[in-house]
């Protein structure tokens, strides 16, 4: 398959890893957009949030809960961060792999 996060996850493009385990990984964004901006993704390509399953519950709990210690680990957990996903072109979303965005490190304001 023509995916470009699943070549990461191959090793056939290489990422700046920031954790891996047995079913997901994060990487550093190559074009990051804050300080701290590393997308994790499940190992399985699932396209977009909506491909996800009931038997995903698991594996999209996996996502957040690394997204919230690697807040911690790169030092934005007290200042502030966000999680983010966008599902489908209108949002957008150009990997289409699904991914947690994580952000973190400066003014973090809303939106
Ligand atoms: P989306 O817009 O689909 O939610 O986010 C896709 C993200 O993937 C973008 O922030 C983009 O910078 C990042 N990205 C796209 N290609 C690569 C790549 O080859 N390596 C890394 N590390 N990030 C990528
Ligand atoms: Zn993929």
């Amino acid at each position: 398959m023509d995916c470009v996060f699943c070549k990461i996850v191959s090793g056939e493009i290489p990422s700046g890893k920031v954790y891996e385990d047995g079913e997901i990984l994060a990487f550093n964004d190559i074009h990051p957009a804050a300080p701290v901006h590393i997308l994790i993704i499940p190992k399985r390509h699932i396209s977009t949030l909506s491909d996800a399953g009931d038997g995903d519950a698991a594996l999209l709990g996996k996502l957040l809960l690394a997204a919230k210690n690697l807040a911690k680990e790169k030092g934005v957990a007290d200042s502030g961060y966000r999680t983010l996903i966008n599902c489908n072109r209108g949002a957008g979303q150009t990997v289409f792999h699904l991914h947690v965005h994580l952000l973190g490190g400066k003014g973090m304001g809303y939106p």
